[in-house]
């Protein structure tokens, strides 16, 4: 007996497909899509239509434009993965089953979310439009569309939400420049890793709100790294540790049971 082969072990475990074949493409495919993962200036939407095709399409079309994309098929799914994922932007079909998209998109904003919706309506009505508009949505398509247009669209949404306003998201005596990617705490410079960087601007987004860890994995990460809290908090320690955030006042402080939050001012 040899020492295992690692790779053996895990192709071993890979139900369905003892096929090497398919192990090494199944294995470049988990490699490309955590290089995608990992990039923490990804925009992540979710689209919300219930014709398989159309979704797929979409979906495609965004991933290759450097979007991670989730898809919902009916209204109370898509209504869901957007209470619980804090999205960039979610394209919203309006004829969709169990819960259409002008009520999906009435509940989000009552609970108070602020996430660009873009609505896909299916006849050129102005009443649909406005229908779309007064239910909170920020921008609708009449199909069909030219997915260039979908696109630009998107673009101008994601755009007006804030990113090329002020660049500079100031949080107690923290300012994070999200142009530079320079954080100074009390005017002095805080050196960063990508990632480090990227869980500290998610917070100084979202001022004063518990954010849990599934949270935090789901917007650096991606959908599918949901189970890496221990590694969440590890990254919370080296942050605090470069920001010199520690003692009774901390700025990220633990919730316990629940996840952390960055206090919009020290107690
Ligand atoms: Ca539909």
């Amino acid at each position: 007996m040899g020492s295992p082969d690692p790779d053996e072990a895990i192709a071993g475990n890979f139900v369905g497909a003892p096929d090497p074949y398919d192990y090494a493409t199944y294995n470049l495919l988990s490699h490309v899509a955590f290089m995608l993962a990992c990039d923490p200036e990804r925009m992540r939407l979710l689209v919300v239509e219930d014709e398989h095709k159309l979704a797929g399409v979409l979906k495609r079309g965004l991933e290759e434009h450097g979007y991670a994309v989730d898809l919902a098929y009916d209204g109370e799914d898509g209504l869901a993965m957007a209470t619980t994922t804090p999205y960039d932007l979610i394209v919203l079909d309006v004829m969709l089953p169990k819960l259409d998209g002008l009520a999906m998109c009435q509940q989000l904003r009552a609970q108070h979310s602020h996430t660009p919706v873009l609505m896909l309506t299916a006849r050129d009505a102005v009443d649909d439009r406005v229908a779309g508009l007064d239910s909170g949505a920020d921008d609708y398509l009449t199909k069909p569309f030219a997915f260039r247009e979908l696109l630009a669209r998107t673009r101008a949404l994601l755009r007006r939400e804030g990113r090329s306003k002020d660049p500079v998201l100031r949080v107690a005596d923290l300012e994070i420049d999200t142009v530079s990617h320079e954080v100074r705490r009390a005017g002095k410079p805080v050196e960063l890793t990508t990632k480090e960087y990227a869980i500290l601007e998610y917070f100084a987004r979202n001022p004063n709100r518990v954010l849990t860890r599934t949270q935090i994995a789901e917007h650096v990460w991606d959908y599918d790294f949901v189970s890496m809290s221990n590694v969440i908090d590890v990254y919370i320690g080296y942050l605090r540790r470069k920001l010199g955030d520690d003692g009774e006042n901390r700025l990220l402080r633990t919730i316990r049971g629940t996840g952390y939050q960055l206090r919009a001012a020290p107690a």
